[in-house]
Formats: C-alpha cells, structure tokens, sequence
C-alpha cells in the first residue's frame, strides 16, 4: 500500500496522475494502462539495451580481427625473409660443395698421365664453374629479394604497430560501453521490478504472455479506428468501450491491448 501511495505521489508531481483524473475522466482501466504504457517504455528500453550487449562481442571480435590480419601480414613477411635467408645459406653450401669438388678434380688432373681423362676431368671442372656461376646469380637474386622483404617488414611492423594500438583504443571504449550497457541494464531491470509490483497480476500475466509473442509492442492506441497493432479496423461499440476504459479492451485480431488517449482521433471511418 504504501508503495501504491508513493507512486500516485510521484506520478502526481509529474503531472501525469491528475492529467489522467481530470482531463480523461475515464475509467479505472486508465491507471493500469498507464503503469503498463510506463512498464512497456522500460521493456523496450531492456531489449534496446540487451540487443547493444549482444553486438559488443562481434564488435569487440572485429576489432581483434583487424589488429590480428595486419600481425598475420607482418608474420609472413619475417617468414618470408627466413625462408629466402636460409635458401642463400644453402646456395652458399652449395657453392662451396662445388669449390671443394673442383679442387678434387684438380688434384686428379694433377696426378693423372691419360690425356683423354685429363680432359674429361678439365669439362667437369668447367661444369662445376658453370654451376657456381648460376648460384650465385640466384644468389644475388636472393639478396635483392631479402633487402626488399626488410623493407617490407618495416612497413609491416609499422602498420601491424597502428592496428595494434587502434585496436587497444577501440577495445577500451568498447569495454568501457560495455560496462555502461549492463549498468543501465540492471538499473532498468530493477527498475522494472518496482513497476511490475504495482500492477496487477492478472493484468500483468496477459501483458508478459503478449510481450512473449508480440515482441516489444503489446500496448497499441487506436488512430483513426484502427489498431496500433495489426491495422484491423474496429466496430464503434469496440472504439467506445476503450475509451470508457473501464474494462480491458484487446484486438480481436491480434490480442493486443487497446488504448485511448485524447490525442488520438477515434474517429472511425465506415
Ligand atoms: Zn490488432
């Protein structure tokens, strides 16, 4: 009881109470509608804030995603620079390999007395030198490639730098959005505990089962003769009652709860 008294004070100094008493002289209906219309702006105000909290983590994971691609970039191209690296030592190997085989060829010649072999091993040195000749132009081949990759990973590091600390920044905000967002949440849905409590359970049961099936739209008002709702057109008899609001008047159509308020034009058109 005492909480009823608080609230019809407070409505009262907002104006709201008396403009209901005296300007519609309506039904009892009236004031329930009024705390439902009240209970419905916290329910959308609810859904609008769970629907924000619930694009933070895909937000949040876009964030993430691009810091982590330019990281990838920068990644591949230190691996890059790794694989060309160890590719010129094994060029490297490679040369020397051939170096040690020439000079093997050369002790043969040294030793041997048959011309004929002497010449065989003169064309296998001219081979190896033929094949140190084109390692180490892919050697130098290599080189270029790897000055060219530390170029890039100097701008890779950088851009991989920016993306990081834009992410930092954009994470921060977000999770400062987020923290803002479960405040308000709990806030409104405390808030909407208070409400529920001064209304009556059977009106209130009706409303929940229709904000379950209807979404955020379960109080409509009556323009011109229709339905906030569904748009079904209404008998006179159905325009009248509501606005004598002395019972609950849904849709036929669509069940929802009917209400009238002096701004509407009721006015139904035959
Ligand atoms: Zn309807």
């Amino acid at each position: 009881m005492a909480r009823r008294a608080s609230i019809r004070i407070d409505l009262a100094r907002r104006g709201r109470y008396r403009l209901l008493q005296h300007r519609n002289r309506s039904g009892p209906m009236q004031q329930i509608i009024e705390k439902l219309l009240i209970l419905q702006d916290r329910d959308r105000r609810i859904m609008h804030t769970r629907e924000q909290l619930a694009r933070v983590q895909p937000e949040r994971e876009a964030f993430q995603g691009n810091a982590a691609s330019t990281q990838a970039g920068l990644d591949a191209v230190k691996t890059k620079a790794k694989q060309v690296e160890s590719d010129r030592k094994n060029l490297e190997l490679e040369v020397e390999t051939k170096k040690q085989q020439i000079a093997r060829y050369g002790l043969q010649q040294f030793q041997t007395k048959k011309n004929e072999e002497y010449r065989a091993l003169a064309h296998e040195i001219e081979v190896c030198k033929e094949a140190i000749s084109k390692l180490e132009d892919r050697q130098l081949e290599l080189m270029e490639e790897a000055e060219n990759l530390q170029k890039e990973a100097v701008i890779a590091g950088r851009e991989a730098e920016t993306a990081r600390k834009a992410a930092e920044g954009q994470l921060r905000e977000l999770a400062a959005r987020e923290q803002n967002l479960r405040n308000e949440l709990t806030a409104l849905e405390s808030n909407r505990n208070q409400l529920t409590a001064d209304v009556d359970e059977r009106f209130l049961r009706h409303y929940e089962r229709l904000l379950r099936n209807k979404g955020d739209n379960v109080l409509v008002g009556i323009e011109h003769g229709v339905c906030g709702g569904c748009h079904t057109r209404f008998p006179v008899q159905l325009l009248v009652s509501c606005r004598a609001a002395k019972e609950m008047v849904t849709c036929p159509n669509c069940g929802r709860i009917l209400y009238y308020s002096p701004s509407m034009d009721l006015a139904a058109v035959d």
